[in-house]
């Protein structure tokens, strides 16, 4: 496609801002997904829009901090602490991010505050950030620009652009599961949702899934009609597709490819020798369902007396949200829970649970897929999943470095749709299914791990985060231009 001008929105710019001591702002650039999906999309230039992390108060700090963001091509959406409360932990990861992965609105926020008024004032403060999006968004658009809005957080920005600038090619993209209908219709403001999202030229999803759930959801609610194309009102059609996320393949090929990566992974190798490792790499979330993946572990080694001493497994558990209570009763619940098994499966030598509550380092995690020999992704629900993404690429590929190792993955994943038929796919749900599983992935013989391995390596290396960025692009141009055909 010819050369786009792109503004990127999400919730969060992809940087964290710091003062430091000498009162001057830094920027922390960050590299995920989005970032790396973006980078490598040839006659893409970007300018991103989103909230810088903190709050600033001063006009001063303001001014200083617009100045540093614009060298990265950043502009800042400035949210006060009240606003961040209610809009980003109150309505977005207290409402509609428990509500997108089944589990009911969280509660416990809600009791103490006093019900129905929170609820107000939460989707009052979400009305109002997405306006100071779409108010930032208008500010720094130009006519030749695409408007590509990311997440939950801003389902009300389209709407808003469309209601000023007509002609504008807005796109969304949901990162999380979108749920049934049937879980979707207990929100509140059902209605007032949908109506602003559709008015999006080009809505994406990771699935298939997720995009029939989201046309019921129009259908049912909304009484509009649904099409394989997308969801159509009094002739005006919205482009529904499924475009899933992949991740930045040449960054992972060629860190594996260093002196010093190799390096390390003989290391962990030198260290884990006579032990094969699982490995589980999550947030810890409740969605990523850390706790059943604990209880199969357990199942696993009660049942198999003959692994006790010659399984590990590592798991990651990336703090995240804790603030809130239950993320806390989460973190102690897994506490308790790895102290139990090393406890009773343990030995002199040998604990067979090694538990991180911490981010690792690219490099360090790099390697650390490397060396598994069984990856445990165990999502109760999850948008796509990117860990799975992650394992497959560092995954050993030459005859000399021996066979590959296998993925053990919820079906709950989005990732099951594409890398299920390379993975043993399990419910995270079933502990006896899933001890049996790690059996199975365990004992697999090498010519079934290798094919597997091949089935899953070509999806990764042909669905990357730059095909899925240029993907969504190019249809959302297309998509503007049909519309512009039939008006
Ligand atoms: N990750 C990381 N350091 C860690 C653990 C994880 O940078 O110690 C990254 C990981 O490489 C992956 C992301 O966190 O890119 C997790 O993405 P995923 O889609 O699996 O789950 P999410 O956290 O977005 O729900």
């Amino acid at each position: 496609h010819p050369s786009e001008n792109v503004i990127i929105v999400a919730n969060r710019l992809p940087g964290t801002a710091t003062k430091d001591e000498n009162g001057k702002w830094q920027l922390e650039v960050t590299s995920g997904g989005l970032v790396s999906g973006l980078l490598g999309v040839s006659n893409i230039t970007t300018k991103w829009i989103g909230w810088p992390g903190v709050c600033v108060e001063t006009e001063e700090d303001k001014r200083e901090l617009k100045a540093v963001l614009r060298e990265h091509n950043m502009i800042g959406v400035f949210l006060d602490e009240q606003m961040v409360a209610d809009y980003y932990n109150g309505f977005c990861n207290g409402v509609l991010w428990p509500l997108f992965h089944y589990a009911p609105p969280n509660l416990d926020q809600w009791h103490n505050l006093g019900g129905t008024t929170v609820a107000q004032t939460q989707w009052a403060a979400y009305i109002g950030a997405n306006e100071a999006f779409a108010r930032c968004i208008l500010e720094n658009y130009g006519s030749r620009d695409t408007v590509w809005l990311h997440d939950y957080h801003l389902m009300l920005c389209p709407a808003m652009l469309k209601e000023r600038k007509p002609k504008m090619k807005v796109g969304w993209f949901l990162h999380t599961p979108f749920p049934s209908s049937e879980i979707y219709r207990t929100l509140p403001v059902r209605e007032e949702v949908l109506r602003a999202v559709l008015k999006a030229d080009l809505i994406g999803f990771h699935t298939y899934d997720y995009v029939r759930h989201f046309i019921s959801s129009c259908s049912r609610i909304l009484g509009l009609e649904g099409t394989p194309h997308g969801v159509e009102d009094h002739g005006h059609l919205t482009r529904v597709v499924a475009c899933p996320i992949g991740i930045n393949v040449e960054k992972f090929t060629e860190a594996l490819k260093q002196d010093s990566m190799k390096a390390q992974i003989e290391e962990l190798r030198a260290r884990y020798r006579g032990h094969k490792v699982m490995l589980g790499v999550d947030r810890l979330d409740m969605i990523k369902g850390i706790p059943q993946k604990l209880l199969a572990f357990e199942k696993f080694l009660e049942e198999h007396e003959e692994w006790r001493e010659k399984v590990l497994l590592v798991q990651i558990a990336v703090p995240t949200r804790g603030k809130v209570r239950e993320y806390q009763k989460l973190r102690s619940m897994v506490h308790e829970m790895v102290g139990r098994i090393n406890g009773k499966f343990g030995s002199l030598t040998h604990v067979p649970i090694h538990h991180l509550d911490r981010s690792l380092g690219f490099h360090e995690l790099v390697a650390l897929y490397a060396v598994t020999d069984v990856a445990l992704v165990t999502s109760l629900r999850d948008g796509m999943n990117l860990v799975s993404y992650e394992f497959v690429i560092s995954q050993k590929k030459h005859e000399s470095e021996g066979p590959p190792g296998v993925l053990v993955l919820s079906e709950f994943a989005g990732a099951a749709q594409s890398l299920g038929a390379g993975s043993i796919l399990v419910n995270p749900w079933n502990a006896t299914d899933m001890a049996q599983s790690i059996q199975e992935a365990l004992t697999m013989g090498d010519d079934e791990r290798k094919e597997r391995h091949n089935v899953n390596y070509i999806h990764v290396t042909k669905h990357t985060a730059q095909s899925w960025a240029d993907n969504f692009i190019t249809e959302l141009n297309d998509t503007h231009i049909e519309a512009d055909l039939r008006d």
